[in-house]
């Protein structure tokens, strides 16, 4: 009988303990971007076909962003991330790298991995990186303590790519920057790359923490392990979505168990639209025109959500535009962190992300890019595209009102002509800046990628 009151009192020392500990801690970042993900492939998103719990549970736990852009492909997302700018300002706005590549993220620029190192955070990427696969462009020379995953992305391997000059490796799988596996088995990718993200979250639990997840999937060649594989209703694609959605929940529950789950802040998202395939069991899109590789929405907008316990309202949705050039200075000034060293394009987000946004959202304009040339601008709910090699017969320009057409289905451009002034001077004031291959403008604020 004595010993319920000591030990009550030993619980309730240990709880005003743990409270303290919360408040002076800085928060963890857990930020997951799958591959090739389409935006109306998640059930939050409005699949009808696909399950994804998790997914569906952390949307309803926090916030979904429904204007989240990405870049139309998977190297200029990545760069996007890493270094807060439009890819093309840095080098890397030119479609993706290869094996045969020799240009990478550039040391000069500051990536978040650094920022948050800096500010005492243990840094990993757990799968794919995409900046660049020579030694100076791996993730451990970009500020990461940490790197399980593939250089570059799981079809570049040696039964792709082969040209007479050239003849890619099996695809390798590196653990900070050794060669451990080739050709590892995709099916059990997904498993392995949530293990690993939670044995490093347990790792690092005493001090803050930045884990960037890259699955491979579901980018092509699809694979789902034997618990996932025939199991979805739109094959193999399905099954690699439904299994990605599982290795998010062993990542929640990884979080919780450690007791972090109102220190961490989880975002997931996608670096570019659902790649085209002549099968039916391929990713959605939703109501977006446009695929993986295109400037119409269904190529860059991406199903977004974040979760923070206590701090993000569950249950919110969110339509300011925002982007994958936001993430790093959302994340540095949560964290108190230095900002980089060079001018950056992203804005802190965290009011949209928190519901408190003013009069004047963090950001009201966005440059769709594809290698090099811009082909669209938003401003608002208008969307003005000035080039599209895919569609000249419609004649340019084209202006939607995403707001009313989000799936860019009728041009308005003859009815709104101070609006298409208004966004043709925004896009010149691009152009001037980061350039544009379409006109061959060059850019007066670009700098030098990455080079051996
Ligand atoms: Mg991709």
């Amino acid at each position: 009988m004595l010993r319920t009151p000591l030990s009550r009192r030993a619980f309730l020392g240990a709880a005003a303990f743990t409270t303290l500990r919360a408040a002076e801690r800085l928060p963890n970042f857990v930020f997951i971007l799958a591959d090739d993900l389409g935006y109306g492939d998640l059930g939050c998103f409005g699949s009808k076909d696909l399950r994804t719990p998790v997914l569906d549970q952390m949307a309803a736990d926090g916030v979904k962003l429904t204007s989240f852009y990405a870049a139309p492909v998977c190297t200029p997302s990545r760069t996007s991330i890493m270094t807060g700018c439009y890819p093309i300002r840095v080098g890397l706005g030119n479609g993706v790298l290869f094996p045969y590549s020799k240009t990478g993220i550039s040391s000069e620029e500051t990536t978040i991995s650094q920022l948050l190192k800096a500010r005492g955070y243990a840094t990993a990427i757990i799968g794919k990186w995409h900046l660049g696969h020579q030694e100076k462009f791996l993730p451990q020379q970009h500020g990461f303590d940490y790197h399980f995953g593939t250089p570059y992305s799981n079809d570049m391997n040696r039964n792709h790519y082969k040209t007479p000059e050239f003849i890619a490796p099996p695809l390798p799988l590196l653990r900070n920057g050794e060669l451990i596996e080739q050709d590892p088995n995709q099916a059990e990718l997904t498993r392995r790359y949530a293990e690993e993200s939670v044995a490093f979250m347990k790792r690092n639990k005493e001090k803050p923490f930045f884990l960037y997840i890259t699955p491979n999937m579901p980018h092509l060649p699809l694979a789902a392990s034997d618990k996932f594989r025939g199991k979805s209703k739109r094959g193999i694609y399905g099954d690699a979505v439904e299994e990605l959605d599982w290795g998010v929940g062993e990542i929640l529950r990884g979080i919780r168990e450690l007791g972090l789950e109102k220190d961490t802040l989880v975002f997931f998202t996608s670096d570019n639209g659902p790649a085209q395939v002549a099968k039916p069991d391929n990713g959605s899109a939703g109501p977006l025109r446009g695929r993986k590789a295109s400037t119409w929405e269904g190529g860059m907008r991406e199903p977004t959500i974040a979760r923070w316990p206590g701090t993000i309202p569950a249950g919110t949705v969110r339509s300011e535009i925002t982007s994958t050039m936001d993430v790093l200075p959302t994340l540095a000034k949560l964290a108190g962190a230095a900002k980089p060293k060079s001018r950056i394009d992203g804005v802190d987000i965290f009011p949209v992300l928190e519901g408190k946004v003013g009069a004047k959202p963090p950001r009201d304009t966005f440059y769709y890019y594809s290698v090099d040339r811009l082909q669209a601008v938003r401003n608002g709910k208008w969307k003005l595209h000035v080039d599209r090699p895919d569609l000249k017969q419609e004649g340019l320009p084209l202006l939607y009102d995403l707001e009313a057409d989000i799936g860019e289905t009728t041009n308005v451009a003859g009815g709104n002509p101070e609006v298409v002034g208004r966004l043709q001077k925004i896009a010149e004031i691009a152009r001037q800046d980061l350039g544009d291959l379409a006109t061959g403008v060059k850019g007066n604020g670009i700098r030098p990628v990455g080079t051996l």
